[in-house]
């Protein structure tokens, strides 16, 4: 079998940590029989990270390198990949659920779609690769024919090469040697546009700060108030005489540029690109859960239309409709608008399922571990963790909280021995009411809470 796995260097120069995983899973299912492929399209510098990472185990690896690539959206990155994708017919196709710069978790559902693979989306183990290709995902047991493209979770380890480990050959295409359509690649080829980018203020909260003896009563009054609202902040002067939603949680975010809205129900990916055709609605958003990630990249790429992911504000002038989102982990807010029709958006809603408080375990409640757990199991509250947690071994990935693990916003947040890093901050920063226990009073994870309590862990609980 030939497995096929997508790869990107981030910014920072590091493999984007879920496509460690992903090529990570791909090793271990490799039988002697077997040919994992490495598939980038980057920059000319990737060619080192790319033969660095044929040690591991990759026969070879392909980079697709041309000046008509750069600037390419989702759909456009999509269109290019599929061409080395038909060029190379792997059974298996393995990314990664999504880059840690780009974070729109788009890429691997578009690419299904345009190279006609089966899909499964949020893998957490692959059980079986004979005949076909069954996961765990978060949404329990997928089985699909091949061929087939899954996009996984942060939920392995990538290895480390040995000695004796061979290097394998970095294979450059451009546009030429792939056969691509040049108006679909690149800046050309990408519907979505960014008209300007600024500084992230999002999230930062005043924090007052209580006594350990006070916490109690602060964690009652934040239940009784309950989740956030994420009412959209900007509501233009002009409005859209009429937006569709498909699902009724992007109903706020749409009646804010819209006269009225239109709620299609859930349904595949087919069936809502032909309604789309038949009716050539302006604007379509989406909400943010499990099924509209997976399925709005797919519909977007069966109507070759662009979609921004993860809006958290939207805007019109009575014509376009302009989309906010964070991008670079969360520091920037890109200002985007869409040249083709319909215009389509995921948007960021508040998850109203799950316990309404989590406590969340950081690096300085490693030692102690049992007292947070009692905290918590006290309030009836879920555990959730930070990276460093999560690397430390001492929580499960599932709980992870971030950029690279899950948004979460419970009535309660509290983060229990947390510093506050952006890509932490990232995920938790849509929770109703905030709390944070840190022993450094200059910690950042202050200047995102509502309550703050400076002290040792092991002091109080
Ligand atoms: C690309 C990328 C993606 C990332 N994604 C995520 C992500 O999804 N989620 C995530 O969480 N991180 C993520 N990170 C990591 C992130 O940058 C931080 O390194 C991480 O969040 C730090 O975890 P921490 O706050 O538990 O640990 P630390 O930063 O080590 O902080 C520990 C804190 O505990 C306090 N403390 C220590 N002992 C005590 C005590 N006894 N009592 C009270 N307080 C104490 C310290 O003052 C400190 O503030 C990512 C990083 C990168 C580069």
């Amino acid at each position: 079998m030939k497995i096929l796995v997508c790869v990107k260097q981030s910014v920072s120069g590091e493999l984007n940590p879920f496509d460690a995983c992903a090529y990570e899973a791909a090793l271990r299912i490799k039988t002697a029989e077997d040919e994992v492929i490495l598939l980038s399209m980057a920059p000319k510098k990737s060619e080192e990270m790319l033969l660095s990472l044929t040690r591991l185990g990759a026969a070879k690896a392909y980079l697709l390198n041309d000046k008509a690539f750069a600037g390419a959206d989702t759909l456009a990155t999509a269109y290019t990949l599929s061409l080395a994708v038909n060029m190379i017919k792997p059974e298996l196709i393995i990314c990664g659920r999504q880059t840690i710069d780009g974070d729109t978790a788009q890429t691997g559902p578009s690419l299904s779609v345009v190279a006609g693979y089966n899909l499964i989306t949020g893998v957490m183990g692959i059980t079986d690769v004979n005949g076909k290709i069954v996961c765990n995902t978060r949404s329990g047991e997928v089985t699909k024919e091949y061929p087939a493209l899954i996009t996984v979770e942060r939920f392995c380890t990538l290895r480390f090469p040995s000695i004796r480990s061979k290097i394998g050959e970095v294979i450059t295409l451009g546009a030429k040697e792939l056969g691509a359509d040049v108006s679909r690649c690149g800046m050309n080829g990408s519907p979505t546009k960014v008209l300007k980018t600024f500084e992230n203020q999002e999230g930062r909260r005043k924090c007052t700060f209580i006594t350990p003896e006070q916490l109690d009563d602060a964690i009652i009054a934040a239940k009784e108030k309950g989740r956030a609202r994420l009412a959209p902040k900007e509501q233009s002067d002009k409005k859209l005489s009429e937006v569709w939603i498909v699902g009724e949680k992007p109903r706020d975010m749409a009646l804010s540029v819209a006269e009225r809205v239109r709620v299609i129900e859930p349904d595949t990916p087919k069936k809502i690109a032909e309604l789309i055709k038949a009716e050539a609605p302006e604007v379509v958003l989406w909400a943010s859960d499990a099924y509209s990630k997976a399925t709005a990249p797919q519909v977007a790429s069966i109507l070759r239309t662009g979609l921004c992911a993860d809006c958290t504000a939207l805007e019109t002038d009575g014509e376009s409709l302009f989309m906010y989102r964070p991008a670079f982990s969360g520091n920037i807010i890109a200002k985007i608008a869409c040249v083709t029709r319909p215009q389509m958006a995921t948007v960021r809603t508040v998850d109203t399922e799950g316990n309404d408080m989590i406590v969340a375990v950081g690096m300085g409640a490693v030692n102690s571990l049992d007292k947070v757990k009692g905290f918590a199991e006290k309030h009836g509250a879920e555990l959730g963790a930070s990276r460093a947690a999560v690397d430390a071994e001492i929580m499960p990935y599932e709980k992870q909280i971030g950029l690279t693990g899950k948004s979460v916003s419970p009535a309660v947040y509290v983060a229990v021995g947390i510093s506050g890093a952006v890509h932490h901050v990232e995920g938790m920063k849509r929770s109703g009411t905030i709390i944070a226990i840190n022993k450094d009073k200059d910690a950042p994870v202050f200047d995102y809470a509502d309550y703050g309590i400076v002290a040792d862990i092991n002091d109080i609980l």
